[in-house]
């Protein structure tokens, strides 16, 4: 039976990321697991993988703002890492969810060196066209457990690395 991937169902993917110049500039190292409907990847490939089935290829290529977002024009901020929310790991290369008088904003970890941190409001490939080729292995139904946390438990919904 196959299923076709919808909002609240789990996908699982590879896929290289090249950019105007046909440089790769990211590859998957491993499947990726993602809940659908869940901000979980960047919402043009989500748009691209809905409705359809394991074993799907794919090929696209975004808009900044369908990618990786628009860059805000600001530069990255070096702050004491006591200054960060202390429920989050805080390592290069991570996402991490900063209180602000707005609402939480989403800060990526640019570098980290002893008690200072370096983020940035924009990911590193904010502001930039790319073309994400792929192939889409599995569409599962999430577990109940996957849906209250809001993200995917890997290939099976059983890995519990959080
Ligand atoms: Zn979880």
């Amino acid at each position: 039976m196959s299923v076709a991937l919808a909002a609240d169902h789990v996908g699982v993917f590879f896929c290289t990321v090249t950019d105007e110049a046909g440089e790769l500039v990211e590859a998957t190292q491993e499947p990726v697991a993602f809940l659908a409907g869940h901000n979980q990847i960047v919402p043009g490939l989500e748009a691209a993988l809905l409705g359809k089935e394991a074993g799907a290829s794919f090929d696209v290529t975004l808009a900044p703002e369908d990618a990786y977002g628009a860059h805000n024009g600001r530069a990255p901020l070096r702050v004491h890492r006591r200054d960060l929310p202390k429920d989050q790991p805080v390592e290069k290369g991570r996402t991490i969810w900063i209180p602000t008088p707005k609402g939480e904003a989403r800060a990526y970890v640019v570098d980290v060196k002893g008690a200072y941190v370096t983020i940035d409001g924009n990911h590193p490939l904010a502001g930039r066209t790319l073309r994400f080729q792929g192939v889409l292995l599995r569409v599962r139904e999430a577990t109940s457990e996957e849906k209250v946390h809001g993200h995917a438990h890997g290939m099976d919904g059983v890995a519990h690395d959080h």
